[in-house]
């Protein structure tokens, strides 16, 4: 059965962006801290209060499915993390870290992007409309979050990563 097939496949890929997002709320106030531009620390402050608000609208969601809210790992985000806190690590006390750390940022941001996409359109055509309108809810903000990303390292963050030390 086509649907049910489907729905298992949804109900999977929510564990996986469960456990993704509850990694990211732990990751974030790191992120803030390793921050030097105060821009880009009250960007990581202001997503961090909304990521607390997703991981509420998925287990909405599962709720919705008559379902517990249940975790599946996720090695994609795992991966990502690993790497941000690589850049932490290896460029501590560099002009470049704020520039290491957008591009950690917008790495989760596009794998959240993706996935938030997807659930998006199966719950769509699952029939499942709160939660799809739950789901879009939350891809708006990320997408705002990876173009407000983007905007800070254009502006500023990129050009003080090439500066001469004084
Ligand atoms: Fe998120
Ligand atoms: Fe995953
Ligand atoms: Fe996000």
């Amino acid at each position: 059965m086509k649907s049910t097939n489907l729905e298992n496949l949804f109900h999977d890929s929510l564990r996986d962006i469960y456990y993704a997002e509850r990694k990211i709320l732990k990751a974030l106030p790191k992120m803030m801290r390793a921050a030097q531009s105060d821009e880009l620390r009250a960007a990581f402050e202001k997503h961090r209060g909304e990521t607390e608000v997703q991981v509420e609208r998925l287990q909405k969601v599962f709720e919705l499915m008559g379902k517990r809210a249940q975790a599946k790992t996720c090695p994609a985000i795992d991966g990502i993390l690993e790497e941000g806190e690589e850049v932490m690590e290896s460029y501590k006390g560099s002009q470049a870290l704020d520039a290491g750390l957008v591009a950690s940022a917008q790495a989760v941001e596009h794998y959240e992007i993706a996935r938030y996409g997807t659930l998006c359109a199966w719950a769509k055509v699952l029939g499942m409309d709160e939660a799809a309108e739950l789901l879009q809810q939350t891809l708006a903000e990320e997408t705002a979050t990876d173009e407000a990303l983007s905007s800070l390292a254009e502006a500023s963050i990129n050009s003080t990563a090439v500066q001469q030390a004084a």
